[in-house]
């Protein structure tokens, strides 16, 4: 360890991001959690973490000395993510949701995070690359999963001020499915979320639409768009190859062509 050479000592010490409030946490998946929530990840997986940041840094900053870094994977429901500078070391805070994300993603959060610390530009590819991975569904999904498993789960019900999802579904069900497929709770989600706008809970066969398509300036296709989506994922369960969870797989995409409104349903997505 090395300490009171680096040339950054003489700023005051930054934090690029608030601190999220402490929570109390308990066990999942057998993954040893300190009493302050602090995930307790494997060696392996944490020195590849670290290289990566020290990789990071030696781009952004070529010549001064790499700091000694200290990450963890915190339990967070966001993809929070703090950094700070104490003593010339650089404390991360991951979220446990970025634990099995691709290097590239961690490459690109090592290199936002750093470069925000010592004011330096963001390159564009590491923020759009980070930016897709967060906006990706199965972020979305596996945020929403655990949001709901750690906090009450409250159900809207199927019908809305302008829709109501079980008749919705039903239809849908006769013209595209040979009414075959069986119907799951299907309910208006809490906030009218613009980031999370349906999925399919498996564990409470359960689908969930936002609330933000329960307007009248929401167009009948919309509504329907989203919720065969969710019903294509009853009909396609997500096959798992070697570590890889495939989600959209080509019989999935194949059958979402099917709907005939498709393009002008995904144009009103990208507009809300
Ligand atoms: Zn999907």
């Amino acid at each position: 360890m090395l300490r009171g050479l680096f040339d950054f000592l003489s700023k005051s010490p930054v934090e690029a991001a608030p601190v999220p409030a402490a929570r109390t946490l308990s066990r999942t998946r057998g993954t040893k959690t300190s009493s302050r929530g602090t995930l307790l990840i494997s060696e392996k997986v944490a020195a590849d973490v670290v290289s990566i940041f020290e990789q990071e840094y030696r781009v952004l900053r070529p010549r001064a000395p790499i700091p000694e870094f200290h990450i963890r994977f915190r339990r967070f429901v966001s993809l929070n993510t703090t950094i700070r500078l104490r003593d010339g070391q650089l404390h991360v805070s991951l979220s446990d949701l970025l634990e099995g994300a691709p290097d590239t993603v961690l490459h690109a959060i090592a290199h936002i995070l750093i470069a925000k610390i010592y004011k330096k530009p963001i390159s564009a590819a590491h923020n759009h690359r980070y930016k897709r991975f967060q906006y990706s569904e199965a972020v979305a999904r596996q945020t929403e999963q655990i949001r709901s498993s750690r906090g009450a789960k409250r159900f809207s019900g199927p019908e809305g001020r302008y829709y109501n999802l079980e008749e919705v579904f039903d239809s849908l069900n006769e013209r595209f499915f040979h009414g075959l497929l069986g119907r799951p709770q299907l309910t208006w989600s809490e906030q009218a979320a613009k980031r999370l706008l349906g999925h399919y809970d498996a564990a409470h066969n359960t689908i969930v639409v936002s609330r933000v398509f329960d307007r009248p300036s929401s167009p009948r296709y919309a509504v329907e768009y989203l919720l065969y989506h969710e019903m294509l994922h009853l009909k396609h369960p997500v096959s798992v190859r070697g570590t890889r969870r495939c989600v959209h797989g080509k019989a999935f995409k194949a059958d979402e062509k099917l709907f005939p409104e498709l393009d002008k349903a995904l144009a009103f997505l990208k507009r809300l």
